[in-house]
């Protein structure tokens, strides 16, 4: 064996996403001739609005080819800034908006910009599982919070006040929650707030990713507009990722203070540099276009939401409730835990239930550890009518096969 030059030891004990993991696994199998349904994925079966991709081949053949302004134009960041407006209410200045590649890339700049190391986060479990590791990247130690079922996997204002300890300089919050599609009403935030006014050394990472897919006239609030006092330490996150089905376009943004904005800047033009011309020109066509599609796609998936919720709930050994927004299950399987497959493999951890849902029953699926709550598994429902019946019968099958 040859020897290999060492890797940062900031690596140690991280490897990729357990979404992207699953993704490229479920792809060697489909190219091995295996029919695996993606079950895993972050991404939605909703094409990009023609009017974005149009928007997007007139800014390249009008030679918007270059590179542009790091933090974003300023056609995007006005179009960000009318879009906080609109829909929450918020009034940010130009320099207090960040155009990022992705908001994955938002949250890395602002960790990046604000952690000293040993600084604690606090993240809600369950998590998107990125929040963990990058604060480790950024040498700060994640601190999670247990939000269980019965807490209607949300942080209670008294937990999240018991985590907080001199060296927490953050608290993520993520409204629509993945993975759960808990949504905080204003009221609970509110709680929330009311916690960090006593605390003014705490930053506010708001995550909104899937803020406008809620369903049932359910609102998805988010922290800075709940309590004015907290919006110059609030980092308010979105982006078009999932809103507009522009998961590969890569534009995610962050308003905050001046002051914080100019730091992540900073990172972002010795990183990544700016977030691609031409995709920025498609999400000005985004959040500027016709709106009336977000509540006909959350219409369509609630839809979705609703029959998979239901072959769920005739699974033996699962169970879930239709959450409130996302487009995810997440599938409480503490019934099949104890049991063993038709070879007769334990099923010790939903790890393994997840495991062998893929071997045995072509069903991509992220287990409920990589989400930091057991034992659940997640899935979209942000799939084709048919492949959610599919999916269904597969599932039903592989739990009536559990011994
Ligand atoms: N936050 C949450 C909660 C997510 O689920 C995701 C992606 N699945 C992101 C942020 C990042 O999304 P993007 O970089 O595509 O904007």
């Amino acid at each position: 064996m040859t020897a290999m030059p060492a890797l940062s030891p900031r690596l140690s004990g991280m490897g990729p996403s357990p979404a992207s993991m699953l993704r490229r696994r479920a792809r060697e199998l489909r190219a091995a001739g295996r029919d695996v349904i993606e079950l895993s994925s972050g991404n939605l079966d909703f094409p990009t609005p023609d009017h974005v991709i149009a928007a997007a081949h007139a800014a390249a053949l009008r030679g918007e080819t270059r590179y542009t302004d790091v933090d974003g134009t300023p056609e995007l960041k006005q179009a960000v800034r009318s879009a906080l407006l609109r829909d929450h209410h918020l009034t940010y200045a130009q320099d207090e908006i960040i155009i990022c590649n992705g908001s994955t890339q938002a949250l890395f700049n602002a960790l990046q910009a604000t952690l000293a190391p040993d600084d604690e986060v606090i993240v809600p479990a369950p998590y998107w599982a990125p929040y963990l590791d990058q604060v480790r990247l950024c040498g700060g130690t994640p601190v999670v919070v247990p939000c269980p079922q019965n807490n209607g996997f949300k942080l209670r204002a008294d937990d999240f006040e018991a985590a907080i300890t001199p060296r927490t300089r953050w608290l993520i919050i993520n409204n629509p929650v993945n993975p759960s599609g808990a949504v905080y009403s204003a009221q609970e935030l509110s709680g929330i707030a009311d916690v960090l006014l006593r605390h003014p050394n705490i930053w506010i990472l708001a995550d909104g990713l899937y803020e406008h897919m809620v369903f049932d006239g359910v609102p998805a609030p988010t922290l800075a507009a709940i309590e004015p006092r907290l919006k110059v330490r609030t980092l308010t996150v979105s982006g078009v990722a999932k809103s507009y089905a522009m998961m590969g376009w890569r534009v995610g943004y962050a308003a905050g203070s001046a002051a914080l904005i100019r730091a992540m800047n900073t990172i972002q033009s010795q990183s990544t540099n700016s977030a691609s011309s031409i995709s920025q020109a498609a999400a000005v066509a985004a959040l500027e276009g016709p709106q009336e599609l977000l509540s006909e796609r959350a219409s369509i998936l609630r839809a979705k939401r609703d029959r998979f919720a239901g072959i769920v709930n005739e699974c033996a050994g699962l169970s879930c409730e239709p959450p409130e927004g996302t487009f995810y299950l997440l599938i409480g399987c503490a019934g099949v835990i104890g049991r063993h497959s038709p070879d007769g493999k334990p099923i010790a951890s939903d790890r393994d239930f997840a495991a062998y849902l893929l071997d045995h029953a072509d069903l991509a699926v992220v287990a409920g550890e990589d989400f930091g709550l057991s034992p659940y598994i997640r899935v979209t429902f942000a799939n084709a009518a048919e492949t959610i019946e599919e999916a269904g019968r597969r599932l039903k099958r592989a739990c009536a096969a559990l011994r």
